[in-house]
């Protein structure tokens, strides 16, 4: 029998015939498909014809058309719905996917062939788009070391291969210190502790054979200890063990592991040309430049830091009239703010719940994008991967756009969070392709299922960047939908989650399950007003962990990065009661990988982005405003990374982004709060 994943797909919009496939059919599939892809690429690589953009980077784009159309099925369940055969072919293909992309970048008369177009390509007479595709292969290549040759490419080879194996090492010494450490917690220590943190240090305790509760350095629940334990002598010795992990002289100490990988980043950076690795990791990022980092981080900082100042004076205060004299101190901060919080801005979940059926609040994310961009979506019926998935066909005046899959409960075989991610994406080389696209959730299932407050805020960031592929408009695979810059990405769905804030829409669609009646608007303000708690203390603790990631990452690496680290304090000022969010010995997202290292930024860049094209909007004439939906469309949503990020940025706002619209969105503007 032939193997569905091979054959010509029949169904309704060329989906994957899922009633089919089996999952022994994957593993010769994905073979299949990589083979097809390597004689595609050596035949390219051979070619004996002079290289031209349409034998070399479009063949390119249309090599891997199996491997990827097979691959973007299996990849989607192996995250959504997997099982013993799905992860037992994940842990195989892993390897074999890897060794596959280096081939491809070592493959010397490969990048030949890209070198000469590059070279010549005022000649080539291409598109903006293709000489932006263009531009992009090659960088990729010359970033993997294409250009290096001899001793040197051996070089990098070594660099790679022992910064894979002290990230490891890093996440590993994390992981060790999380484990070893405990604090018993007597009947008595119970007090105060919601029933949930209770059951979490039982649990804790029966796991490890401890007798009895205890706190344990799990963020789930070492937070709301110090939230809500009247007992400050525990907060501090909880709080101080939690800021020493990776630091505690053992066996796991990270802190020569974070020295040897700044040093071996630095030298990495050289070796393909860079001054430093600041500059090398930010090239490919709409930020640029350090300063440009720096820059904004700043603008932030001191609005921040006041904020936090203001915000500590009252937590003090309520200290004092405990009895206890002094400074507010780190393991203080929580736990007066927890206090503050449930006086003046507590939020009964459990009421709020029922006005966010996710009926309804699919409804809204689907109506937004009606009235913006002229979307319609209607209901299909057809053989998806799990009962619990739901499609529907997205058009446009009649015009097929997208299949967009729903999968929003949790069950045990999904991983959690939640993702946007495609089963095939758009592309017009070869035929125009229009994509499936898929929104993942963990969502608690129930009759009807009930949105928490954050559950209808991923709801809508998923379905921004579900915009961002189904908009899609471009002619090449390899820039289409969400394939941007890291510190851009985020723009198109946390710009999204500010439609659900939106009066009319919370009127329209946040109604009550059961009679129909629109949130009382009272809750309303609470709820929008508890965004903005405590953020003083969230920037500050952000801001300074990511200027620390920054000067690690430029000029010549610190020999001592803990010196390096008080340092860059010391410089910002840091307030005595907040700590970095992440000190160095547990700063996983620099240590444990290259993903956000010199890019712990992006969060920060990403929301003043968000919130000043928000702003555009308002200044326009409401979030509906049809002239900046055009702009917003045309600019982001259609043109994946067909242009820089900040050409594109600024081809929608008229400008570069700036940071009022976050400091008024955080409640950072003093006079204003
Ligand atoms: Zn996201």
């Amino acid at each position: 029998m032939p193997n569905p994943l091979l054959a010509p797909w029949t169904t309704p919009f060329a989906l994957p015939p899922f009633a089919e496939i089996r999952d022994e059919q994957f593993g010769p599939a994905i073979e299949a498909g990589l083979e097809e892809a390597r004689r595609a690429i050596a035949a390219i690589a051979d070619n004996p014809e002079a290289p031209s953009f349409a034998n070399t980077i479009e063949a390119l784009e249309l090599a891997e058309e199996t491997l990827d159309r097979v691959a973007g099925v299996f990849y989607n369940l192996a995250g959504a719905d997997s099982n013993a055969a799905r992860e037992a072919l994940q842990r195989e293909l892993a390897p074999k996917m890897s060794a596959f992309s280096s081939e491809i970048v070592n493959n010397r008369s490969l990048f030949r062939r890209i070198e000469t177009l590059w070279q010549g390509r005022e000649a080539l007479d291409l598109s903006p788009e293709q000489e932006r595709v263009l531009m992009l292969y090659r960088r990729m290549f010359v970033r993997s070391g294409a250009e290096l040759e001899g001793a040197e490419a051996e070089k990098l080879t070594a660099v790679k291969a022992r910064l894979a194996v002290l990230g490891t090492t890093f996440s590993q010494n994390l992981l060790a210190d999380e484990r070893d450490w405990t604090m018993a917690l007597a009947e008595e220590d119970l007090e105060g502790l919601p029933d949930f943190v209770i059951e979490t240090a039982r649990a804790a305790g029966a796991e490890r054979g401890a007798g009895g509760p205890v706190v344990t350095l799990n963020r789930s629940l070492i937070v709301p200890f110090l939230q809500f334990s009247p007992r400050r002598e525990l907060r501090r010795r909880a709080y101080e063990a939690w800021v020493a992990r990776g630091a505690n002289g053992n066996a796991s100490d990270n802190r020569a592991v974070a020295a040897e990988i700044l040093a071996l980043r630095s030298e990495r950076a050289q070796l393909l040309g860079y001054p430093d690795f600041a500059s090398y990791k930010l090239e490919t990022e709409m930020a640029k430049r350090p300063e440009a980092v720096r820059e904004l981080l700043l603008r932030v900082w001191a609005p921040a830091k006041a904020r936090a100042e203001a915000d500590r004076a009252v937590l003090e205060a309520m200290m004092h009239r405990d009895g206890i004299n002094g400074d507010l101190e780190p393991w203080d901060w929580r736990y007066y703010s927890e206090k503050r919080r449930a006086a003046e801005f507590d939020l009964d979940e459990a009421a709020l719940k029922p006005y966010l059926p996710l009926e309804r609040m699919i409804e809204a994310a689907f109506d937004c994008a009606r009235r913006l961009f002229g979307l319609e979506f209607r209901p299909l019926d057809v053989p998806l991967y799990h009962p619990d998935v739901r499609a529907w066909e997205v058009t446009r005046g009649g015009r097929h756009m997208a299949v967009f899959l729903g999968d929003y409960f949790a069950r045990s075989s999904k991983r959690s969070g939640a993702w946007c991610s495609t089963m095939r994406g758009q592309r017009k080389l070869g035929g125009e392709v229009r994509p499936i696209v898929v929104n993942v959730c963990n969502f608690a299932k129930g009759e009807p299922a009930l949105l928490s407050w954050d559950d209808a805020r991923t709801l809508f960031h998923e379905f921004g960047h579900a915009l961002h592929q189904m908009l899609s408009d471009v002619t090449y695979g390899y820039i289409s939908g969400t394939s941007v810059a890291r510190d851009f990405v985020e723009l198109p769905s946390q710009l999204y989650e500010h439609w659900l804030e939106v009066p009319e829409v919370l009127e329209a669609h946040a109604r009550h399950w059961q009679t129909g009646a629109p949130m009382p608007p009272e809750m309303r303000e609470r709820l929008l007003a508890a965004s903005t708690y405590d953020q003083g203390f969230a920037t500050v603790e952000f801001i300074s962990s990511a200027m620390v990631d920054l000067a690690f990452h430029e000029g010549a690496p610190p020999a001592d990065p803990m010196a390096k680290q008080a340092e860059v304090l010391e410089g910002l000022g840091m307030p005595k009661a907040i700590r970095m969010r992440h000190a160095t010995p547990h700063f996983a997202h620099v240590f444990s990988g290259d993903g956000y290292s010199a890019g712990y930024y992006s969060y920060m860049w990403s929301e003043v982005m968000d919130a000043d094209a928000f702003a555009a909007f308002e200044e326009a004439g409401g979030a509906f405003d049809p002239e900046m939906a055009r702009k917003l469309e045309r600019h982001v949503l259609s043109a994946g990374g067909s242009e820089e990020a900040e050409a594109l940025y600024t081809a929608f706002r008229g400008r570069m982004p700036g940071v009022e619209a976050l400091l008024r969105g955080r409640g950072l503007l003093l006079d204003a709060a």
